[in-house]
């Protein structure tokens, strides 16, 4: 299990957005990019991570620490 505290340190490798987590998954609150956890290591590997419903590249991704930014 990811402890609360890895998970305050972790970030979505494409914005730095904070991190959730969600069945047993880490899912970027930003982006909603998903990230395993393989043996209580998150693969943050954006050409591993799993995209959210209609994106087909990781680059099509917009993904921002701060979500008032974005206008
Ligand atoms: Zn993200």
């Amino acid at each position: 299990m990811i402890s609360t505290d890895l998970l305050e340190i972790l970030a979505c490798p494409i914005g730095k957005a904070p991190l959730k987590l969600e069945d047993g998954k880490l899912v970027c609150t930003s982006c909603g990019a998903k990230y395993r956890i393989e043996d209580d290591i998150p693969i943050m590997l954006i050409e591993e991570a799993e995209l959210p419903e209609g994106v087909s590249s990781p680059d099509e991704l917009k993904c921002s620490a701060d979500p008032l930014t974005e206008t």
